[in-house]
């Protein structure tokens, strides 16, 4: 038998580190030049033109038709001096990928001559054909129109000499297909309510928008001995692979000394970053072996989104030239941590005010307790959406197994805000100190002021912890787009801040001061989201136990976990604010489950080929080789002899026939429930059939293999091991 993992083992010997050469001495010098920013709008627009498009970024204002056509021949020109020949409305569909479409510049004009075109209508509109993109029912296959439209707010980049529009995808009757718009809308609901609320702190607020830092966690693996695994081809993780007798047990990878191949692919991804504007900041060692991260400087929240699904095609591409794969899958190994994307998410006014810094003044901490303690009540209001929003196959693998945090939302703020809160809800409000008319004294009392935080207050099992001046959202799988848990998150904030204002209005006119209204539904808000707050070990089995008594959901599983998308709550929270009507939700609650089982689905699949066509040959050839030993042995020796000393040979030979056995028989008794599985037409039933009877046999027959692993003779074994696939060479 051919052995292809051999080959590949050769070819990643001596493997030449790429030569990385910088743009220029300085970053600053070339940050950004692939992007159509404001500094390149400044030089191409009008004044005009360009005051147009800064309305519309700032306060979402209508780009008139003299204007768009003007921005169009401005990029057309600046793209058309870097050598671009195409352009494309580029779009996050719900496939989870980004999409294009490449139209030419030229046009012919007769004569056998051509010029370069592109209109005003190119660029703020084009119909692709929608068909082929999921849409959960919303659209027929013979209606195949949806549309893209331009998102000025994100600028225009160029690409493998393309120029890249961001839009969002709506259908033609305008629901969303795609995961900006829902975003969009989110943000705007929020910015409407949000302004309102920091107004009764300071009036001069004009928006307010959310912020979001992510970190993305990744693998990387030589191209060749990814090629020798068709599981990790075909389903960017490894179905089987018995453990490497080292791993992440010495703690030896997490921050050490970047390997020199892996430090050449990062600086050449930054620059490439780097060019698109992608503000990349830090980079490192993760805690398994071959996995890092890098995060840049956090950004406006659409922006920060756009980068991340643009830095994810980066990675893949970038990759390619250093004889990389990156699997960004959230559990490409089993027994070592998977990855995640901590999303750190606050919120900022139009004057740089983050509004989850704690401030210096009176007002300012009054202010920041205002937004923190409205953040607990919508987390624990909303906590089963929020675990929705990040619900997937690959996460499953990762939430819960003492690795990332378990499928249980809480909310860790640390020892300094809990102490706050807890004074505060202990402190008479204004009506039970009618002689002390001076509010100061009452908000003094939890001396809000300077709240020096601790920075090492951190708890590393929290899903959603506040750290210093934001909360992180550390339960995001590592493929996810990110839009989705931002605009949840953005749309519990909303609702909840519209509750908050009617509630402090509600007192104010039964004849309370202002201030004391906040402060009096502060200390109601703390009282009621108690539940959400846990400081604990959220990775111990006792906070499992106490999370159930105190209410809160744990679902393990993605079918469970997405019921949350499209229930009553759900469905009008999302419309209340007009970010997603029901007929979307569903439509993406569809699109999920399907997806749930179309992953699960090739996986099995996947896991079967190679069982019976891989590993199974595999064992029997190397069983043979036992059984002619065997019989070789009993040619020379005495009968009394052969006994005692061929049973160990005859002990494997019985071993590796039990395991052949018990694949063949779980890979059959696999098929069969997948049969039964595909038959099942309600999506949601499906979804948890292949959870509950397909899924089951994953664990056994990769049992069955990594035992074989440890059987056979390593010359023949056909697939690259864990131990040469987790350390780079
Ligand atoms: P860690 O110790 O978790 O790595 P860092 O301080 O390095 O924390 O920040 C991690 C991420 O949080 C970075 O991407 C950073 O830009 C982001 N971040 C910092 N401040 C904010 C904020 N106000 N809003 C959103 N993200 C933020
Ligand atoms: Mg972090």
């Amino acid at each position: 038998m051919s052995n292809f993992r051999f080959s590949a083992l050769k070819e990643t010997l001596n493997r030449p580190i790429p030569e990385i050469i910088y743009p220029s001495n300085k970053v600053s010098d070339y940050f950004g030049s692939m992007t159509f920013n404001q500094t390149v709008m400044r030089e191409y627009l009008t004044e005009e033109a360009y005051e147009a498009v800064l309305l519309a970024i700032d306060r979402g204002e209508r780009i008139e038709r003299k204007v768009t056509d003007q921005v169009s021949s401005a990029m057309k020109a600046w793209a058309i001096n870097k050598a671009v020949t195409h352009y494309t409305h580029w779009f996050h569909p719900l496939t989870g990928a980004t999409a294009e479409k490449h139209d030419a510049f030229m046009n012919p004009i007769g004569e056998g001559r051509v010029i370069e075109e592109f209109q005003g209508n190119a660029l703020i509109q084009q119909e692709p054909d929608a068909s082929s993109f999921p849409s959960g029912g919303i659209r027929n296959t013979f209606e195949a129109r949806g549309y893209t439209a331009w998102d000025p707010t994100s600028p225009a980049f160029i690409l493998e000499h393309t120029l890249c529009i961001p839009t969002i995808f709506v259908s033609y009757t305008g629901e969303s297909l795609d995961y900006k718009t829902p975003l969009l809308r989110s943000m705007s609901a929020l910015d409407e309510i949000a302004v309102d609320v920091c107004r009764y702190f300071d009036r001069n607020v004009g928006k307010v928008y959310p912020t979001l830092g992510w970190e993305q966690e990744y693998f990387l693996v030589d191209s060749a001995l990814y090629t020798a695994r068709p599981d990790l081809v075909l389903t960017g993780k490894t179905v089987f692979g018995h453990s490497s007798a080292k791993d992440q047990q010495l703690s030896d990878h997490y921050f050490g000394t970047i390997h020199d191949r892996a430090r050449a692919y990062m600086q050449d991804l930054e620059i490439e970053s780097h060019k698109l504007g992608i503000p990349l900041k830090t980079r490192h060692n993760e805690v398994a072996p071959s996995q890092f991260e890098c995060a840049p400087v956090y950004e406006e929240v659409n922006i920060a989104v756009d980068h991340n699904q643009l830095l994810m095609h980066l990675m893949d591409k970038v990759a390619r030239r250093h004889n990389f794969k990156v699997l960004l899958h959230e559990k490409p190994y089993a027994g070592v941590n998977g990855s995640g994307k901590h999303n750190n998410w606050s919120m900022a006014t139009d004057s740089g005010i983050n509004l989850l810094s704690p401030g210096k003044t009176l007002k300012e901490n009054f202010r920041f307790i205002t937004v923190l303690v409205n953040i607990l009540k919508a987390v624990h209001e909303n906590e089963e959406l929020i675990r929705a929003s990040i619900a997937s196959e690959g996460n499953d693998l990762r939430l819960g197994a003492h690795e990332a945090p378990p499928a249980i939302i809480s909310v860790f703020i640390g020892e300094q805000i809990t102490r706050t809160l807890d004074e505060i809800e202990k402190m008479p409000t204004r009506d039970a100190l009618k002689n002390n008319g001076n509010i100061d004294a009452i908000i003094n009392i939890p001396k809000i002021p300077e709240i020096l935080l601790d920075n090492t207050d951190r708890n590393r099992t929290s899903p959603f912890a506040f750290t210093g001046n934001k909360f992180e959202f550390r339960a995001v799988g590592s493929t996810a787009n990110t839009a989705k848990p931002m605009f949840v998150l953005n749309t519990i904030m909303a609702n909840q801040l519209v509750k908050f204002k009617a509630d402090v209005e509600k007192l104010i006119a039964g004849g309370m001061k202002k201030d004391d209204a906040i402060f009096s539904l502060i200390k109601k808000y703390i009282k009621e989201s108690k539940p959400i707050r846990f400081e604990g070990n959220s990775y111990s089995q006792e906070w499992a136990e106490e999370a159930a008594k105190r209410g809160l959901s744990n679902h393990r599983s993605t079918p469970e976990a997405l019921h949350a998308f499209v229930s009553d709550k759900t469905i009008k929270l999302f419309s209340d604010h007009k970010v997603m009507n029901e007929k979307e939700l569903q439509a993406r609650y569809g699109i999920k489950l399907e997806k749930y089982i179309k992953k699960i689905q090739i996986e099995s699949r996947v896991m079967g080929d190679l069982a019976i066509n891989h590993i199974l040959p595999t064992a029997i050839e190397y069983q043979n080789r036992l059984i002619e030993n065997a019989k070789g042995l009993k040619d020379v020796l005495d009968q009394k002899s052969f006994v005692k000393l061929s049973r160990n040979q005859l002990n494997s030979i019985k071993e590796i026939s039990n395991h052949i056995a018990a694949i063949k028989e779980d890979v059959e008794k696999m098929v069969e429930a997948r049969r039964i599985a595909n038959r099942i037409e309600n999506l949601q039933e499906q979804a948890t059939s292949y959870k509950t009877t397909v899924m089951v046999y994953f664990e056994s027959i990769r049992l069955h293999v990594d035992q074989l692993e440890l059987l056979v003779d390593d010359e023949i074994w056909p697939l690259p091991k864990y131990r040469e696939l987790l350390f780079i060479k």
